[in-house]
C-alpha cells in the first residue's frame, strides 16, 4: 500500500484476515456471510450500514449467481466504493472573490487542528487564507486558533471569550475584503448539544455571511473523530438534515482500527468525506479518495 495509508494498518489487518478467510471460501454458505458481517462490524462500518451491505451482496450473489468467495470479495469492494460516492475536493467560489466556509465539531474531536491543517493547506496551493474564531464560548479555543495562525503564518479574527460568533464572522469578512484574501475558514460551534440552539446561531451567521457574500457559505463541515465512532455519529445524525452539511472531516485515523468508520459516516450522514486526519502534525490531512481508500484497506 502506499505510504500515506500507513495509518490504515490496523483496519487493514481486519479486512487482510476478512479477505483470506472469504477468498478460500469455494462455496457460499451461511458461514461465510456471518464470517463477513462479524468483520465488517469489528472494523466499525457499523450496524445499519453492515446490514444494509450483506442484504445487497447476497443479492447481487444470487442475481450474479456468484459461486466463490472471490467474487464476493471482488463485488464487496465495488460496493464499499460506490457507498463513498465520488471523491469530493473543497468547493471554491467561481462568483464571489471570496469563499467561506464553516467549521462546527465538539471540542476535543480535532476541530481547530483540522482548521489550521486546511487553511496551511489552501495557503500552500496559493490562497489567501484568513481564520475566523467564531467559537467564542471558550477562551482557550479562541487562544488555541491564534497559537495555530501564527504557527502557519496565516492571520486570525477574533474578539473576547462569549462575544457573539455572529459579530466575529461580520468582523472577519470585512477584514478578508479589505485584505484581498480569498478564502475565510470561519472556526464555529463546539457544542452540539441540542439544549444549546445551534441552529439559531448557524442562522444568524448565514445571514451575515449572505449579506456580503451572496453565494454563501461554500462549505459546512463537521469534523468527527474516528475513536468516538458511533456515538459521535449519534449526534452528528440528528442535525445533519437541518443545517445542510456539505461534508465531514475525520480526524484520529491513525488512533484507530475503526478505518471502516468511513464507510458508516457516510451512508449515515449522506454527505461527502473531505478530509481525513492522520496526525497532530500540520500536514497529517490527507484529501480523502474513495478508490484508493478502499484499495488500501485490501492491500
Ligand atoms: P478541538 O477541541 O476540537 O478544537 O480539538 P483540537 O484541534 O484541539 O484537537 C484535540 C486533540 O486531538 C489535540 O491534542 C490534537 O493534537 C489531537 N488531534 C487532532 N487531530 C488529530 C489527528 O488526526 N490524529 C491524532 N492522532 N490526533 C489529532
Amino acid at each position: 500500500p502506499p505510504q500515506r495509508f500507513g495509518f490504515l494498518n490496523r483496519t487493514r489487518q481486519l479486512f487482510s484476515r476478512m479477505s483470506t478467510t472469504v477468498e478460500e471460501t469455494d462455496l457460499i454458505t451461511d458461514t461465510l456471510w456471518d464470517d463477513l458481517e462479524e468483520s465488517l462490524l469489528a472494523a466499525d462500518v457499523g450496524p445499519r450500514t453492515v446490514i444494509w451491505l450483506i442484504e445487497r451482496l447476497r443479492e447481487r450473489a444470487d442475481a450474479e449467481q456468484m459461486r466463490t468467495g472471490a467474487q464476493v470479495q471482488r463485488a464487496l469492494r465495488e460496493e464499499l466504493v460506490d457507498l463513498l460516492g465520488d471523491s469530493s475536493p473543497l468547493h471554491l467560489s467561481q462568483r464571489s472573490p471570496l469563499t467561506v466556509m464553516l467549521v462546527i465539531g465538539v471540542n476535543g474531536s480535532g476541530k481547530t487542528t483540522s482548521i489550521a491543517k486546511m487553511a496551511a493547506r489552501l495557503s500552500h496551493e496559493g490562497h489567501k487564507v484568513m481564520l475566523a474564531a467564531a467559537d467564542t464560548f471558550r477562551a482557550a479555543a479562541i487562544d488555541q486558533l491564534k497559537v495555530w495562525g501564527e504557527r502557519i503564518s496565516v492571520p486570525v479574527i477574533s474578539q473576547q471569550p462569549n462575544a457573539d460568533p455572529g459579530a466575529v464572522v461580520y468582523d472577519a469578512i470585512q477584514a478578508a475584503q479589505a485584505r484581498g484574501s480569498d478564502v475565510l475558514i470561519v472556526d464555529t460551534a463546539g457544542r452540539l448539544q441540542t439544549k444549546y440552539n445551534l441552529m439559531e446561531e448557524l442562522k444568524k451567521i448565514n445571514k451575515i455571511i449572505q449579506r456580503f457574500v451572496p453565494d454563501g457559505p461554500h462549505e459546512l463541515l463537521i469534523v468527527i473523530d474516528a475513536p468516538t465512532g458511533q456515538n459521535a455519529l449519534l449526534q452528528a445524525r440528528k442535525f445533519a438534515e437541518d443545517i445542510g452539511l456539505t461534508g465531514v472531516i475525520i480526524t484520529k485515523m491513525d488512533s484507530t482500527a475503526k478505518g471502516g468508520f468511513a464507510f458508516a459516516v457516510t451512508d449515515d450522514l449522506g454527505v461527502p468525506i473531505k478530509f481525513i486526519g492522520t496526525g497532530e502534525k500540520v500536514e497529517d490531512l490527507i484529501p480523502f479518495d474513495p478508490q484508493s481508500f478502499v484499495a488500501a484497506l485490501f492491500a
